[in-house]
């Protein structure tokens, strides 16, 4: 059984599917495990590393001569990995909707690729989630991005020149990402405000000492649909959000967006108009940025400013933080494959729930229900 992890090829993306850690931990099930020269060096681990905890390190032919798996943080392009054998597994973030093509590439070259982010969101497999322990990350870093944008400071200072005041932050989405913006948002002292469609957040942001701001009063609303995400919502709802947001967003200082709706494009939360009414020298950062954005007017991969406010639309910002996301990237894939170890057969074998939630192509085939309907 070989385990193939292949240095990432994705303009900007640094981190890696495998850590000495985890390579250990295959190794200790029976894997052996093959890295690609260098696919460590910018998530700050050295092929000796690897080396030490087991792995070969050599080049991307021999590395992939005779996997049976290949893992990336991102979907390799199949070209790269031409000469694989047929009905490896490729298991990587493989963005299924946004790279059809790619899927197709899979499946032609008889590979049986796993979408890790199809992951479903169920107790059993929540240590298996790339999309949570990834976001985290993304939640963190934005407000840190805009921290250091930000040409004042987040909390407040009483100096013998004068009291410095706090800084204003409100988050827009409160997922996994948008939790972790308001706790660093409060850890660095700014005073924190957050918002979400779904009732449920409402307690959350409340426990961790921020103030809910939600729209009231407006029929059949629950904003939550299947596994915890939201579902699209209501002109009505839309109205009365954009009402309460508009006089809100005019005392921010910082905003942080992370809104995502499964398998649409973002919601546009944030408008010119509601830019041009903030104060000079704000900051907003649209998480959501390339998925079509949250933002009227940010550019993904740029800073860009609109009426005094900067917005930052930084990509693949759990990349900003490589070893960190690497680290948890590679214990998901763990996680994941060690779960449904088979001892006889000295390789991973998928139940049906898990196995049919991520799994895009098999014989030749695009299998997926979720990317065949759309
Ligand atoms: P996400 O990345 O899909 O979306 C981010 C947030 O944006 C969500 O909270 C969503 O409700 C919100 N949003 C969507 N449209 C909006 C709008 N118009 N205005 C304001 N907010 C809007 O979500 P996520 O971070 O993946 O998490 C969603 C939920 O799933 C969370 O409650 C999380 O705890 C849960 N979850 C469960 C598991 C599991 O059980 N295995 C794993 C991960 C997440």
């Amino acid at each position: 059984m070989k385990i193939a992890i292949l240095k990432e090829g994705a303009d900007g993306e640094k981190r890696v599917s495998a850590t000495p850690e985890t390579v250990k931990k295959f190794t200790a099930l029976g894997a052996e495990m093959a890295v690609e020269s260098g696919a460590g060096a910018t998530a700050s681990i050295a092929d000796a590393d690897y080396q030490a905890a087991g792995a070969t390190v050599t080049d991307r032919v021999t590395v992939l001569k005779d996997a049976d798996i290949v893992f990336g943080v991102q979907g390799p392009d199949p070209m790269s990995i031409a000469g694989t054998k047929p009905g490896a597994w490729i298991v990587a973030g493989l963005n299924p909707f946004g790279e059809r093509a790619r899927v197709d590439a899979y499946a032609a070259g008889g590979y049986e690729a796993l979408a890790m982010e199809f992951m479903p969101r169920i107790t059993r497999a929540q240590s298996m989630d790339i999309l949570s322990s990834q976001s985290n990350l993304s939640g963190y870093k934005a407000v840190l991005d805009a921290a250091s944008e930000y040409g004042r400071a987040f909390p407040m200072m009483m100096t013998a020149a004068g009291t410095v005041s706090a800084a204003r932050l409100f988050v827009m989405g409160v997922g996994v990402a948008g939790l972790q913006a308001i706790a660093t948002g409060r850890r660095l002292g700014a005073q924190v405000s957050a918002t979400d469609v779904r009732s449920a957040t409402k307690e959350q942001i409340e426990s961790l000492g921020a103030k809910a701001i939600f729209v009231e009063n407006v029929k059949g609303i629950e904003g939550e649909g299947s596994g915890g995400y939201a579902t699209e919502m209501s002109d009505e709802y839309k109205a009365a959000q954009a009402e309460l947001v508009s006089s809100h967003i005019a005392k921010q200082d910082i905003v942080i967006t992370t809104a995502l709706i499964p398998g649409r494009a973002a919601p546009r939360l944030i408008s010119d108009a509601q830019i041009a009414s903030m104060k000079r020298g704000s900051v907003i950062v649209d998480l959501a940025v390339q998925q079509g954005g949250n933002v009227e007017g940010a550019v993904a991969g740029q800073v860009v400013e609109r009426h005094g406010v900067k917005i930052v639309g930084h990509r693949n910002v759990p990349s900003r933080l490589a070893a960190d996301a690497s680290a948890l990237y590679s214990r998901n894939l763990f996680n994941f494959l060690s779960a449904f170890w088979d001892k006889e057969a000295g390789r991973p074998v998928l139940d049906e729930e898990i196995g049919n939630a991520i799994r895009l192509t098999q014989g030749g085939k695009v299998v997926n229900e979720r990317l065949l309907a759309a």
